[in-house]
């Protein structure tokens, strides 16, 4: 038995955890959690005094790829006016042989390439085989992995970011641009961006809609991956009721999916407007698009089947390339 426990820091995940390596990850996870593979009971999310502030721990097992452990994340959404990281905290993958933790991880990192991942696995499931007009709405680290993930997934034509803050939205077209040698255009609205889109990303930590449904174009495919509490919400009641509906966990989105629940408080729609689980539509359980012009939703919480899945893709590499730092733990 290894006696080491493995320490895998940021900068390490990233060398570890290649966006197309975790798309193929967390596409298996997802088939996986909606086909028996995968035990993910519901998150615990405490609120912090003031209520601004969240601590979060995500258990999970998974089959295959073959994952245990859990994720425990910070959510201080104020963090980024310090420079800092709004979403801090460890995964630990355990050994599901024998119990044993293997590793700990920089959960920040891995949050931010597995859920664009997740996106990516959707967007490539759900959006038109032609979709190549990206809209970007917010600017933050998710802003930054969902480029990269949509890049892998589709050939796109035109991108546009929009985000509350020009200058940010400005340095996010120069500095994403020239990493990836695009054009990247910034629009001074919401409706602007995504007038002409047909995959649009919403990754802010808006609690208000900014994306309403009347501005989609026929055919257009979103991820609303921002909000993710009963109460928050980035897109409004028409965005649910114009949309094939699609979630990554039934039992995640039933509890924590406030675009959702706030169509069904309305009573626009009931619970069976979830057409299903991106694990479903996957595993060809269930009919993604249909149609050319329908509007397609892929609704992300995140579960922790898909960092599960990450973690594992960074545990074998990093043993299998010395990444990381393993330090001696159990024995003598
Ligand atoms: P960051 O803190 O890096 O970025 C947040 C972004 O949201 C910034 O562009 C910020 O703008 C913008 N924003 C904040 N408040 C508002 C508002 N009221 N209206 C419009 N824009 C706003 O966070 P991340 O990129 O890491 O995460 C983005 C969101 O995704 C968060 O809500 C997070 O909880 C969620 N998330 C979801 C996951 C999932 O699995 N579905 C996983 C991880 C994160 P500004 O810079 O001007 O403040």
């Amino acid at each position: 038995m290894n006696k080491g426990l493995l320490i895998v820091g940021s900068a390490d995940v990233k060398r570890a955890l290649s966006m197309s390596d975790c798309i193929d990850a967390v596409d298996r996870a997802m088939r996986a959690l909606s086909s028996g593979g995968a035990d993910v009971p519901l998150r615990t999310v405490m609120k912090l005094p003031g209520g601004r502030n969240f601590f979060g721990v995500m258990p999970g097992y998974l089959a295959e790829p073959q994952g245990l452990g859990t994720k425990i994340i910070t959510i201080f959404p104020d963090n980024a006016k310090l420079g800092l990281s709004s979403h801090v905290g460890l995964v630990l993958l355990f050994d599901s042989e024998i119990g044993f933790p293997l590793a700990v991880m920089d959960a920040g990192e891995v949050t931010a390439i597995r859920t664009a991942a997740a996106s990516a696995v959707a967007t490539r499931s759900l959006a038109r085989p032609d979709a190549s007009h990206l809209a970007i709405i917010g600017t933050g680290e998710q802003a930054i992995s969902h480029l990269e993930a949509m890049l892998k997934v589709r050939t796109l034509r035109s991108i546009r970011v929009w985000g509350r803050s020009p200058e940010k939205a400005a340095a996010f077209a120069q500095e994403q641009g020239a990493r990836w040698g695009l054009k990247i255009e910034t629009s001074r609205s919401v409706e602007e961006a995504v007038r002409s889109a047909d995959i649009i990303c919403t990754v802010t930590a808006s609690r208000e809609p900014i994306l309403h449904g009347a501005w989609l174009q026929k055919g257009a495919h979103v991820n609303l991956v921002g909000a993710s509490q009963q109460t928050s919400r980035e897109a409004d009641n028409d965005v649910v009721t114009v949309s094939r509906f699609f979630v990554d966990s039934r039992v995640s989105a039933r509890a924590e999916a406030g675009e959702l629940k706030h169509a069904m408080q309305a009573g626009l729609v009931t619970e069976s407007h979830v057409l299903g689980e991106i694990g479903e539509v996957l595993n060809g359980r269930v009919a993604g698009r249909v149609h050319s012009d329908d509007i397609t939703v892929y609704k992300s919480l995140g579960v922790a089947a898909q960092d599960m899945a990450a973690a594992r893709v960074i545990y074998d590499r990093a043993t299998r390339e010395g990444i990381g730092m393993s330090v001696p733990f159990y024995g003598h």
